[in-house]
């Protein structure tokens, strides 16, 4: 079976199993996990940022950012099909209480000029915009990055207005591997970035939170509070730790076997795919679905039959994404299911 589903099916290798089973562990809970400590300082070095703090997953890290930087009732900015709207099941106004104001981007980026506009008057009857978020990549914009110098931009609106902004990097190190610009850079204009370790890294679970150290100091209070502080976590941070020595690099192998696959799948008639849109290891994509008299849900079951597996974004939108356990074989092989499937 190939699985083009996510990032997040990779599995841990034989050498990550390896540096996972020989770390050294501690109670984490009390800052005695030596594997743990060192995971955090590598992400913080890493990002430029004073702390890092480890936690189970993505959503965890965008969330306990969001509660650490904001009251119930505040407002946060945010892209309308970003993962925090769409894939968070309400976190964010459940557990922060927070009003989110979506602004819906150009494949999921914001421009300084949308930003500016949607920070509201600080009079005393408007509601507050208390922290602005971006996603880098985009995941349903189809993987795409920020270039840095709009990120910079969108930095300096929210310094005018002295209101922070958290990164939901989630993939950031598929942009950094896309535009060559350093995760220091990208991370620079943030107060929080958030990144997970457990998709296109290879790891079996994780995502770290930087940020500086009362910030982060605040966040392991919220952590403990959401259920989230682990006790030898130093198997899974030696996983973490793997992954940032030896699975960066390698991003960019995912993203040519993605425009490998796009290249492929624009030939296909019934498929509408730009494939300058494909930047990084995702591609999203539209099937005229009623030239071929069927439903999405049965596409992806005649896709199965014949070995691969993708996700459905919408009615007639597909998302199919690279990753290290998918090979250039693997992407030939898929490609040729698809030109197959797309066109009876
Ligand atoms: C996957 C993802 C997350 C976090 O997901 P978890 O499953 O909680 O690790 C957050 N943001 C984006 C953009 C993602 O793609």
């Amino acid at each position: 079976m190939i699985d083009l589903r996510s990032d997040t099916v990779t599995k841990p290798s034989q050498a990550m199993r390896e540096a996972m089973a020989a770390a050294p562990v501690g109670d984490d809970v009390y800052g005695e996990d030596p594997t743990v400590n060192r995971l955090q300082e590598m992400a913080a070095t890493l990002l430029g940022k004073e702390a890092a703090l480890f936690v189970p997953t993505g959503i965890m890290a965008n969330q306990l950012s969001l509660r650490a930087q904001t009251q119930p009732g505040d407002e946060v900015i945010v892209e309308s099909r970003s993962h925090i709207v769409r894939y968070e099941q309400g976190a964010a106004a459940a557990l922060a209480g927070v009003q989110l104001h979506w602004v819906t981007g150009q494949r999921g980026l914001l421009t300084p000029e949308q930003v500016e506009a949607a920070i509201r008057p600080k009079d005393s009857y408007s509601i507050q915009t208390k922290l602005i978020c971006l996603e880098n990549t985009h995941n349903s914009g189809g993987g795409s990055c920020y270039a840095l110098s709009t990120i910079e931009q969108i930095g300096k609106v929210a310094q005018t207005h002295a209101i922070p902004m958290h990164l939901d990097g989630a993939r950031l190190f598929n942009a950094v591997a896309a535009t060559g610009v350093p995760a220091a850079d990208y991370a620079r204009p943030f107060k929080t970035v958030s990144f997970c370790l457990s998709k296109g890294l290879g790891a079996p679970v994780g995502s770290m939170i930087v940020s500086d150290q009362p910030t982060i100091e605040q966040a392991r209070r919220f952590r403990r509070m959401y259920g989230g502080g682990m006790r030898q976590a130093g198997i899974l941070a030696a996983a973490g730790i793997y992954a940032l020595e030896h699975n960066i690099t390698r991003l960019k192998e995912d993203h040519e076997h993605a425009r490998r696959l796009a290249l492929v799948l624009q030939k296909i008639p019934t498929v509408s795919l730009d494939v300058h849109s494909v930047e990084t290891n995702i591609l999203v994509f539209d099937v005229r679905l009623q030239s071929l008299g069927r439903s999405a849900a049965d596409i992806i079951a005649a896709l199965k039959q014949a070995g691969v597996l993708i996700n459905a974004l919408g009615e007639t939108t597909f998302r199919a994404v690279t990753h290290l356990d998918v090979s250039a074989q693997d992407i030939d092989e898929a490609g040729q299911v698809f030109a197959q499937v797309l066109s009876r």
